[in-house]
């Protein structure tokens, strides 16, 4: 049986945590087909790490050392990804439904003509395919998708697969996929201030909308936050007011968070940003109308002031330790 391959993430030396759910679920399926999962890291310097991957249940690592896999451009990746699946035939290409994974899929699919399921929140097989099942329309259906041509390209969504860790070291194997001039240059890496969450790794998010009245008051959830250990996310009301970065943006338009705790504070609950949290494990909503339609999708309904309660839940957060 040909390969279950993954594409490994990794910043900074590391891989995130989406690789290791990828490789897990990859695992998963691979025991059913008959099959081995196979990493493909495409990196600069990384070569030592690979190993690693061999406890989340990767047999084999593909390593790629390039200067062009330093950082992730969708054309190298996409290029090199291609070229080795086409040499090497693997059944299927899984990898998280990051930005990075949101952005490779397409391009990697279309590059070896065939289908993708994208963000995919169930991963099966069902006579020896994969079956990957998919929300549409904002999340309001689940679908299950099987794909005709190999390799099946799916991605899945960060935080919704378990890690589980399985087996010793992989045994790593240097290619050198040919990739062409770079069109596209990387003039500067801007980090992320230190210590900030990542809104799509963060197993806790206190996100806040237009009720946070102004963008000074997303301080009172910054503080919840730091004793949560949270990441602070908004609504798309309070990105395009300026109030919060794009990146922040929970939602249709933003991005997808399935963290084990979500905490709306002075959100609605429009679909479009339900589609963004609604397979958050726990959603605690506060917010003063009782007719919001947050409420009816959350665990825990807070119908009061956010500016009472979010300080309050602070001191007693800090309180508990
Ligand atoms: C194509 C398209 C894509 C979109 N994509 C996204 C997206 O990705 N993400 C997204 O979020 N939206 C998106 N939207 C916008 C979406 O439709 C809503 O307009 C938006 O989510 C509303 O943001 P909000 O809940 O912050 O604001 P509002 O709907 O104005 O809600 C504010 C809430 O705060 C409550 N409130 C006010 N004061 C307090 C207080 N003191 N204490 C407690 N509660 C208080 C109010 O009761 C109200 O329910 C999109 C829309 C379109 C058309």
């Amino acid at each position: 049986m040909a390969g279950v391959w993954i594409i490994a993430e990794h910043r900074d030396g590391d891989f995130r945590k989406v690789t290791f759910e990828a490789a897990s679920a990859a695992k998963t399926v691979a025991d059913e087909l008959g099959a081995e999962v196979v990493a493909v890291v495409l990196g600069k310097g990384l070569k030592d790490k690979c190993g690693e991957l061999g406890k989340y249940g990767v047999a084999k690592v593909l390593y790629a050392e390039n200067d062009a896999f330093e950082y992730y451009t969708a054309d190298a990746y996409a290029e090199a990804v291609a070229a080795l699946a086409k040499e090497q035939a693997p059944a299927a290409i899984i990898f998280g439904a990051s930005m990075q994974g949101k952005d490779l899929a397409g391009r990697l699919a279309a590059k070896l003509d065939v289908g993708a399921a994208v963000d995919c929140t169930g991963l099966a097989v069902e006579g020896g395919r994969l079956k990957a099942t998919r929300p549409i329309y904002a999340g309001k259906v689940y679908a299950d998708v099987l794909l005709k041509a190999d390799p099946q390209v799916v991605t899945l969504r960060p935080n919704v697969f378990d890690v589980k860790e399985a087996g010793g070291d992989a045994a790593v194997e240097e290619v050198s996929p040919a990739v062409s001039e770079p069109r596209v240059k990387l003039e500067e890496v801007v980090k992320e201030a230190e210590g900030k969450v990542e809104l799509t790794e963060a197993t806790i998010i206190v996100s806040g909308g237009r009720g946070m009245k102004e963008p000074d008051n997303f301080k009172i959830l910054e503080e919840l936050a730091g004793v949560l250990k949270a990441a602070v996310g908004a609504s798309r009301s309070a990105v395009d007011a300026g109030w919060r970065p794009h990146g922040d943006q929970v939602g249709q338009t933003g991005k997808v968070v399935t963290p084990n705790c979500y905490i709306a504070c002075g959100i609605s609950g429009a679909i479009q940003h339900l589609a963004g949290m609604g397979s958050s494990k726990v959603i605690v909503a506060i917010n003063k109308d009782p007719d919001a339609p947050i409420h009816s999708k959350a665990d825990f309904s807070v119908v009061a002031d956010l500016f009472d309660i979010v300080p309050n839940l602070t001191e007693e957060c800090k309180k508990a330790g």
